[in-house]
């Protein structure tokens, strides 16, 4: 559209002869106290960074995006006795980014359970689930060798690697350098670790009465992430973050007493060398069966010898995963279902659990849960890209690995079904979209809060339906000024508020965009573009952002600033109502103001004395501009009632100023301006000002000039500040006086 410009103030500028031009000072006028400023909530640039060849600003990888990867070879023994892990891993590690490297950093995070680790230093004697929970016991990863293995014309040489160890990391030097752009580099390191019973609530040791359950976890050494965006992430397991990992196949041998069942992230590769055959043809059934077929049963176990000095190796296998997890146990009911796949595949479920767990109430229903968990996200979001999906009875609260899960042995009911539902979502953050936890817990967390909470209603027929959150009541928990914010990492916040910042604000805050701010349907296709695009990549807060933006074709730098970057509040209140020329058959003007820091859109119902509601929603571009608004209803009768937010859907801190009722609210006068009506000329200057009435307000036309409105400021007077001018009427309305921003007047007479 063209450009308007007032040159009428030019214009009566030199008819007037003056030489300064009309002040645009704003009149002093005094309003309620609001701590909104809509610059702030939409002031441009919330990215601090352009899009870049590795990173599109579009929010996909870019052109020249580019990841490094680990592949690894592991054996692990286990010592049941000792609860020790006799382990070696070969790590295949390939440089693919444009960096030559001298040195690699790894991850020894069983180091987080040596006496003298930081984060033993950090997790406070109680009120915290990490660390080991007072356990003295000697933890720590061993480190028995590392070596760099090379190859050539088929001769295989392993030489020792000079390696510093530093708290939960370590860094291999690499005396030929690494190139880059698929270079290649072959560790073999020999470990070994006592594990520890609480392992920071991520693996343990658990006692039962049919024997120990073994869940391994931060086993071997991992690869650190080498990545364009900060290079090493060597930021050191404290206890509250959670991982960041490199993607890769891995082929894993797990040596254990012969009475254990093994299970473990991927498939078994030696089923017949490891099962009994009857218990390979439940196993084949289970494979066939939408209904759980036990393959160990409860019988089965009570009756297993105690011991045995004979071991098995369990041989699995799996692709494309950022970790490997695994559990061991004499004590393990074993059972079993088909998963259905939207593409046609099939995966299995299967749950291992003690007799202490057993039954319908409890971990009986533990495979249908994880079934119907992993077909429903793979029908919204992507399909399960793992064989095997296994939910493992532990010591832990719930613990998420690639295509295997450890749940409290203890869950029942509904809340077993919560834990499995939530841990198997992680299938889906972090797993499958590898974002940095260490860092960002809500891209994985607060994601997954949210895909588990539209699962908890998909789940047979809602039988464990939650109840729709409240957000006035959760408001003051969400925006409460003493927390930190999202951006934070977890172990940048009290751990007393990682449930609300990780989990529940980030989940709550992906409803809102879901229902409140895009719809479901624009919002789904942003997520689910962002999971395929992101999948077994390594994904920023920005690259979420963007790509739900560019998809969504929506800015919501707004809301990622409210809500995400911020911890900003929101307070909407309704000021005033006025009904036109004071008559409710024509309609009213409700005044509503946003009072603290964050916007969001209008969602108000208007009750009027017949008992007839009409909802009314308002675009949160209201608020680009504005810190109060008015808008016209159409309302043809007294109104009863109006409410803003009825469903509670946004946080709102202040209830108090949501509704206005007719009993107790007051109703303003609306100004009548028929006696200002009419055509207006002045002796000093060629200039005939012509005022009519436009929606309930004074719009004066001036020949040759563009039309403004007058906004009244008082008894008899008004305003433009688009056109730098005040107007006031005398008392019998016959003529007013035009006043300029100096002062200076200029009278008008009515003809
Ligand atoms: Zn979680």
């Amino acid at each position: 559209m063209k450009n308007i410009r007032y040159n009428l103030i030019l214009v009566l500028t030199v008819l007037l002869s003056i030489s300064s031009v009309w002040s645009q000072e704003q009149a002093a006028v005094v309003k309620q106290k609001s701590n909104y400023n809509y610059h702030d909530a939409f002031a441009p640039f919330f990215y601090t960074k352009n899009g870049s060849n590795t990173r599109a600003a579009s929010g996909q990888p870019g052109h020249e995006y580019w990841q490094n990867r680990a592949d690894y070879q592991l054996t692990a023994q286990l010592n049941e006795q000792k609860n020790e892990i006799t382990g070696s891993g070969v790590i295949t590690y390939t440089n693919n980014s444009p960096d030559k490297m001298n040195f690699v950093w790894m991850n020894l995070d069983q180091n987080l359970f040596q006496a003298d680790s930081r984060g033993n230093a950090v997790v406070p004697i109680t009120g915290s689930r990490n660390g080991a929970q007072g356990q003295i016991f000697d933890g720590g990863h061993k480190i028995k060798s590392v070596k760099l293995v090379t190859s050539s014309n088929g001769k295989v040489t392993e030489v020792a690697a000079k390696y510093v160890i530093s708290d939960t990391r370590m860094q291999v030097f690499l005396p030929q350098g690494l190139n880059p752009k698929g270079g290649v580099v072959k560790i073999k390191i020999d470990f070994s670790f006592i594990a520890p019973f609480e392992g920071s609530d991520r693996m343990g040791v658990l006692e039962t009465k049919n024997g120990k359950i073994f869940t391994m976890a931060q086993w071997y050494p991992r690869m650190c992430v080498y990545d364009d965006v900060r290079g090493w992430n060597t930021n050191p397991y404290l206890g509250a973050s959670e991982f960041y990992l490199e993607y890769g196949d891995f082929d894993v041998k797990i040596t254990t007493p012969s009475n254990h069942v093994v299970v473990c992230s991927g498939e078994l590769v030696n089923p017949t060398e490891v099962y009994s055959s009857e218990e390979q043809k439940r196993l084949a059934q289970a494979k066939l069966s939408d209904a759980t077929v036990l393959i160990r049963t409860a019988a089965e176990v009570n009756n297993l010898p105690k011991t045995t000095s004979s071991t098995k190796t369990w041989h699995y296998k799996i692709k494309s995963a950022r970790d490997v997890s695994w559990a061991s146990s004499q004590a393990f009911i074993l059972d079993g279902a088909k998963i259905n796949l939207p593409s046609g595949k099939k995966a299995l479920a299967l749950s291992v659990y003690p007799v202490e767990s057993d039954g319908n109430d409890a971990w009986g229903r533990s495979t249908e849960y994880t079934k119907t968990s992993i077909e429903n996200y793979s029908k919204r979001w992507f399909e399960y890209p793992y064989p095997v999906a296994t939910n493992v009875a532990g010591n832990e609260g719930g613990m998420e690995y690639p295509g295997i899960v450890f749940c409290g042995w203890e869950s029942k009911g509904a809340s077993l079904w919560g834990v499995t539902d939530h841990e198997f979502g992680h299938i889906w953050f972090p797993m499958i979209v590898g974002s940095n936890e260490r860092l960002f817990a809500w891209m994985d967390e607060g994601f997954n809060t949210f895909i588990n909470s539209i699962s908890s209603h998909d789940f047979n027929n809602g039988e464990y339906k939650e109840d729709k959150a409240d957000l006035h009541r959760d408001s003051e928990l969400y925006t409460n000024p003493a927390l930190e914010t999202m951006m934070s990492s977890p172990d940048n916040m009290k751990e007393a508020n990682i449930g609300t910042l990780c989990y529940s604000k980030p989940g709550a805050g992906l409803v809102m965009l879901r229902e409140q701010i895009l719809g479901p349907e624009r919002f789904d296709l942003a997520l689910r573009t962002y999971v395929e695009r992101w999948a077994f990549k390594h994904p920023t807060p920005d690259d979420f952002f963007r790509t739900i933006e560019n998809v969504a074709g929506e800015d919501l730098s707004w809301f990622w600033r409210g809500w995400f970057q911020y911890n900003w509040r929101l307070d909407q209140g309704i000021n005033s109502i006025k009904y036109i020329k004071n008559d409710p058959a024509k309609g009213i003007i409700i005044n509503i103001e946003n009072f603290e820091k964050m916007a969001m859109p209008i969602v108000l119902d208007v009750k009027t004395k017949s008992g007839k509601v009409t909802r009314v929603k308002l675009p949160v571009e209201i608020w680009q501009k504005n810190v109060d608004w008015s808008f016209k209803h159409n309302s043809t009768e007294p109104i009863e009632s109006i409410t803003l937010d009825p469903d509670h859907v946004f946080p709102d801190v202040n209830e108090a100023n949501n509704v206005w009722t007719a009993e107790k609210g007051k109703v303003d006068e609306d100004l009548i301006l028929d006696g200002f009506l009419g055509t207006f000329t002045t002796d000093k200057a060629p200039l005939k000002f012509i005022i009519t009435e436009k929606n309930g307000s004074l719009n004066v036309e001036i020949v040759g000039y563009p039309k403004f409105n007058l906004t009244p400021t008082g008894k008899n007077k008004f305003e433009s500040k688009r056109a730098g001018l005040q107007i006031e009427f005398n008392e019998a309305k016959t003529g007013f006086e035009m006043i300029l921003g100096d002062g200076r007047k200029m009278s008008f007479t009515k003809q």
